[in-house]
């Protein structure tokens, strides 16, 4: 499929749920969180019927994502029936790892290609402090189980000023023995996010450079988004920034998503989306359907708009949560 701007859409996150054990201060309230109620959020039949139908549009690599994916019962059947979808060549997971030790080996079994795990600090109280959870220790459990069991790994990390400062370089360095990718992924302003500041991608690179000396551009491909590479000498992986904020890679997105709730969305930052979910419950038919996908994809926006300076767009982004959408 391709979009007006003729970016190749090739690449589905879904979300699978809105519930999560955590309550990261950058993703959702501490308390009172206003969950969707079951029948709202779609069934694990609906979102295969979905998949399948946008495989035959050209969909070749899916994301499971939430909210914590782990955290939805019958997820792991979900994702082994995911890879089988003709034409679906990559099936991948997002995950805070607090379940990650407990189902690992039945991930692997279903067929999942890679496992991004959510990871901003390696000091228990900024744990505590940043997810609002006490589950450091069943994290530090699932990285460990995912790295010994040797299925590709890697590290997604949001400096966030005033919270995990002095944790950057500890974290990189999970890059230095073990071969997993530690990517920095820049605040972006949405929901409880508009309230906190990040630690710009150029302050990040000066501190690794001052703590491990020259990074070095990597020119190779790695997996299906828009980080950019880089080698420090010695280290077995590769430091990723993906910098939606200071460089934006929009030209080169290749990405649509599917909420919890049904409805799909062609960029993350606009309100530009259809309600696949009405159409599926209201009888819609696989070719009235693909034809909502094909329109919706080629309206998708041009670029973000997050840096506009405008405070109507500010207003807006802060009513959009990730756990709801799906990061
Ligand atoms: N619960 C899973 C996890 O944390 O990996 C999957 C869902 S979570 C919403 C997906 C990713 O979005 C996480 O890596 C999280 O750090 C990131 N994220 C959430 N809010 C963000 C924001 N405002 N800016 C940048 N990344 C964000
Ligand atoms: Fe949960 Fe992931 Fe959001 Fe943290 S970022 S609250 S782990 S969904």
């Amino acid at each position: 499929m391709q979009d007006l701007f003729g970016r190749t859409i090739d690449y589905l996150r879904i979300s699978v749920t809105d519930r999560c054990p955590a309550r990261c201060i950058y993703c959702m309230p501490d308390a009172n969180v206003n969950w969707l109620h079951h029948s709202e959020i779609l069934s694990f039949e609906e979102m295969l019927r979905i998949s399948a139908l946008m495989a035959e549009l050209g969909i070749k690599k899916i994301k499971v994502t939430g909210g914590e994916p782990l955290a939805r019962r019958g997820v792991i059947p979900f994702i082994e029936r995911l890879t089988k979808i003709s034409g679906i060549e990559k099936v991948s997971l997002t995950t805070n790892a607090i379940f990650l030790d407990d189902h690992l080996s039945s991930l692997i079994l279903a067929g999942i290609s890679a496992i991004n795990i959510s990871l901003d600090t390696l000091n228990e109280e900024t744990f505590r402090r940043i997810t609002r959870t006490n589950a450091f220790a069943k994290v530090c459990n699932g990285l460990a189980a995912a790295l010994d069991a040797g299925i590709q790994v890697k590290i997604n990390c949001v400096p966030i000023s005033g919270y995990n400062n002095t944790d950057i370089i500890q974290i990189a360095k999970l890059a230095e023995k073990n071969s997993v990718h530690v990517r920095f992924i820049e605040l972006m302003p949405l929901g409880f996010a508009c309230e906190l500041n990040p630690i710009s991608p150029g302050e990040i690179f000066m501190m690794l450079e001052k703590e491990f000396g020259k990074l070095l551009v990597c020119n190779d491909k790695l997996g299906a988004g828009p980080a950019e590479y880089f080698n420090i000498s010695g280290f077995s992986g590769k430091i990723g920034f993906i910098s939606a904020l200071t460089h934006t890679f929009c030209a080169l997105c290749n990405r649509v998503r599917l909420t919890s709730a049904g409805m799909l969305k062609p960029c993350l930052a606009s309100d530009i989306n259809i309600d696949i979910k009405s159409m599926l419950r209201g009888g819609a038919g696989d070719f009235e359907i693909k034809d909502a996908i094909k329109k919706i994809i080629f309206e998708k926006p041009p670029a973000h708009n997050f840096t506009a300076d405008n405070k109507i767009h500010a207003d807006v982004h802060k009513r959009r949560f990730m756990y709801r959408i799906g990061g």
